[in-house]
């Protein structure tokens, strides 16, 4: 490019919730304008006026900058639906330069010529070519495409591929009511908007011909350099679907991802950092990462990886970090707690966190409500699958029995509680774990958690006895 000034953008469609797929072709892109000392532009590609949405919009701007994207940091956001002028300029300049014509064939046209919807399918047929039309109500504005002759799309990722262009129909840039098609206004933005390196899905590979084609048609000395990144697949090596995969990143942040766990994990989907580590800091990243690495095969997205991959980014926070980064779940207002409000103890959980040492077993954030919640409800929740198989059998009753009464007195440390209770469960002839079990159901309603006796000791001598009771309470009495 002339200036020689590297300039990206990222240019989403804001018609549903912002794809994985998307935020990684934009983290790609935001490292290549960063390495080169260049400009990232977030344009939003908002001319589908029925499928578009303002929060569509406002949940990319949030979900990039919670990817470390910030607004302010970048070019935009520019709204596509602001430059129409530009874009019908442009569709006029082509056809007054003859390389685009209009076309008045309906579809039922185009088929019956063919034969068959499937003959159709393999492109026009040039019925307009040279009819001389001019612009008028329904009529659409094609690109004359060359009959001979191959374009070829120089890109990063996929080397050369070659495109007969005998293949490529004279496409619509234009539609009848003369507003401009993705395939034009996405060139004609890209051009006027400086951006040298265009980063988008692999989806995108058909339309780059065509583009190119738009570009040297524009006016353009040299297309961009294009790279087209890797598609995601499931497990089954399905490509990712909104209807069968969690695809939103929103959703990833609302579990309780972490940013900084999210990140790198995107970044690994058709790159990989030299010298064999995954998990590696940011700033390494930001030095090794290059375009020309990534691979062009399909990359898996392995939910089961991630979560790993967020555990391990846990783990590293420090004892304090955790405790902030758990608050969100806890109080609100984004995720909505099962306990009232006034319920909830920071100095509580903030004892039970590094007691029970919470950090080590949360694999995503979200999770730690069901750990805490016994501490924070006015009775703990009511699992009868659990209830039966810790009470259902052996000497719950009796266990619980000696619980309360020794319970009373005992000096109330988890220590003190753990001795109390292995010698209680010796008694009735049980070992430690078994004799937990009714104890946790009755104190937390669950059959697993935290450490049961760091979580009484949080609890306090009162309220477990207190739930002691009540659970035996409702056990049939033993003779
Ligand atoms: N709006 C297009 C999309 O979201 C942009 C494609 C491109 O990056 O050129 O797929």
């Amino acid at each position: 490019m002339a200036s020689g000034r590297v300039r990206v953008r990222f240019a989403p469609s804001p018609t549903g919730y912002f794809h994985v797929g998307g935020a990684r072709s934009a983290l790609f892109n935001w490292l290549v304008a960063k390495q080169a000392g260049g400009d990232f532009v977030l344009r939003i590609e908002d001319t589908d006026a029925a499928r578009n949405r303002q929060e569509w919009t406002d949940g990319i701007i949030s979900a990039l900058d919670w990817i470390g994207i910030i607004p302010g940091e970048y070019e935009g956001p520019i709204m596509q639906s602001s430059r129409a002028d530009r874009h019908a300029a442009a569709a006029a300049e082509l056809f007054a330069a003859g390389r685009a014509y209009y076309c008045d064939c309906t579809r039922e046209d185009i088929v019956g010529r063919a034969g068959s919807e499937q003959a159709a399918a393999r492109g026009y047929d040039g019925y307009c070519r040279d009819r001389g039309l001019t612009a008028g109500p329904g009529r659409a504005l094609r690109f004359r495409t060359p009959d001979e002759g191959t374009t070829t799309v120089v890109d990063v990722i996929r080397g050369k591929p070659e495109f007969q262009n005998s293949t490529i129909e004279d496409f619509v840039i234009a539609r009848g009511d003369g507003s401009a098609v993705f395939l034009l206004a996405n060139v004609v933005d890209d051009l006027d908007q400086g951006i040298t390196h265009v980063i988008r899905g692999e989806e995108h590979l058909p339309n780059t011909p065509k583009q190119q084609m738009l570009w040297e048609a524009l006016g353009a000395p040299e297309p961009p350099v294009w790279a087209h990144v890797p598609v995601l697949v499931n497990e089954k090596r399905q490509k990712l679907s909104k209807r069968r995969d969690k695809v939103a990143l929103e959703s990833y942040r609302e579990e309780g991802y972490l940013a900084d766990a999210m990140k790198n994990y995107l970044m690994l989907l058709g790159w990989a950092p030299p010298g064999g580590e995954e998990i590696v800091p940011w700033s390494t990243i930001e030095e090794t990462f290059r375009l020309e690495d990534v691979k062009p095969s399909p990359a898996f997205f392995d939910e089961t990886k991630l979560r790993a991959f967020n555990g391990e980014y846990i783990r590293k926070l420090s004892p304090d970090e955790f405790v902030a980064a758990c608050q969100p779940w806890l109080t609100g207002p984004t995720a909505s707690p099962p306990w009232p409000p006034q319920r909830y103890d920071p100095a509580a959980f903030d004892r039970l966190a590094r007691q029970a040492d919470a950090q080590s077993r949360v694999f995503v954030l979200g999770e730690i409500v069901e750990m805490v919640d016994f501490l924070f409800l006015e009775e703990p929740v009511r699992d009868e699958a659990a209830w039966a198989k810790a009470m259902g059998k052996g000497p719950a009753a009796e266990v619980l029995a000696d619980a309360i009464r020794e319970f009373a007195t005992v000096e109330w440390t988890a220590q003190a509680l753990k001795a109390t209770l292995t010698a209680i469960g010796e008694r009735h002839g049980q070992k430690l774990g078994k004799a937990q079990a009714p104890v946790r159901v009755a104190v937390t309603g669950r059959t697993v958690g935290l450490p049961l006796f760091e979580s009484l000791e949080v609890l306090g001598r009162e309220e477990t006895i207190r739930r002691l009771r009540a659970a035996a309470d409702r056990l049939p009495v033993t003779t």
